[in-house]
């Protein structure tokens, strides 16, 4: 039988064979645990009717997994040197197609649409590099075509961030994102020692799981720019930053109180319902305006 690459030995042999070792500015941390991968996959509701975007295959530990259980696997890697190991390393699994690119770069509605041609589901999954997790997930989470599974795995201190309610203080418009769209769940916890370089900080493993119904239906782009420049200036009240938003302070004040929002709030007290009513009133507003 075949040895999984997730292992401490192959990952070794893998980087001597090419003269590579891990690279910091990357977030190269590999897996060297053959069950941590397997489970991941596991958890990432894959199906052969499904195609599954991978962010970061470094040298295919996971994509191989995940290969196993979807129909097909599309992976974006963004360093050089990984792409020819990559190639070899996966040279007998038949359903990996490696893309060299920046995936903050790509254009993830137009790759999702495509997929869903041929796909009758499509999810992502990834052990994320860490110093891009936000950026990332800002990103998936604001796609406009349906991701039905988000399974990643990323620094735990960033996982616990998704489970904050309202009134904290470090609640923030990446959980209004996220929630519009998205349900949360914890999958496993992750410790340091199944990394190969170790990471300074625990890991965890969430899933997020598409709504049925997301909120607002129409216009989403808009919606999460107001969500974003609610949060601009945290210190800042909720009305300062939907002023400095619309340019215009007594739209801003007519449009929260039609809302039924309270002016010296911050955005961090808001819920999504909430801020659903305010882009509602948004809306309402510039209807009458256009009229
Ligand atoms: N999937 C492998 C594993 O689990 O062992 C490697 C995970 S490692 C934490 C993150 C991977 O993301 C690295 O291979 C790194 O080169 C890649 N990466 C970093 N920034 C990226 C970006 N902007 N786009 C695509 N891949 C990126």
């Amino acid at each position: 039988m075949k040895r999984p690459i997730a292992t401490l030995t192959r990952t070794n042999e893998i980087l001597t064979e090419y003269g590579l070792s891990a690279k910091k500015n990357f977030g190269q941390n590999f897996i060297i645990d053959p069950t941590v991968v397997e489970k991941i996959a596991k958890n990432a509701l894959l199906d052969k009717e499904t195609a599954v975007i991978e962010i970061g295959p470094g040298i295919g530990a996971l994509s191989e997994q995940l290969a196993k259980y979807a129909k097909t696997v599309i992976s974006y890697e963004i360093d050089t040197d990984l792409i020819e190991v990559l190639s070899h390393v996966l040279k007998e699994v038949e359903n990996v197609e490696i893309i060299h690119q920046d995936f903050l770069t790509v254009d993830l509605n137009e790759i999702v649409k495509n997929l869903r041609k041929t796909h009758k589901k499509v999810v992502l999954c990834s052990n994320l590099p860490y110093y891009i997790t936000t950026s990332i997930l800002l990103k998936v989470f604001q796609c406009e075509e349906k991701i039905e599974a988000i399974t990643v795995m990323m620094q735990k201190e960033v996982a616990d961030h998704f489970f904050l309610q309202p009134q904290s203080r470090d609640y923030g418009a990446i959980n209004i994102i996220m929630e519009s769209g998205f349900a949360v769940e914890r999958v496993m916890k992750i410790p340091r020692t199944v990394f190969d370089p170790k990471p300074n900080v625990e890991s965890a493993v969430l899933r997020f799981t598409a709504k049925e119904n997301r909120a607002p239906s129409r216009n989403r782009e808009r919606f999460f720019e107001l969500v974003k420049a609610c949060f601009k200036q945290r210190r800042k009240s909720l009305l300062n930053n939907y002023e400095n938003y619309l340019h215009d302070r007594e739209m801003a004040k007519k449009i929260l109180v039609a809302a039924n929002l309270d002016t010296s709030l911050r955005a961090e007290a808001l819920s999504l319902e909430q801020f659903l009513n305010l882009f509602e009133a948004e809306m309402n507003e510039r209807e009458r305006y256009e009229k």
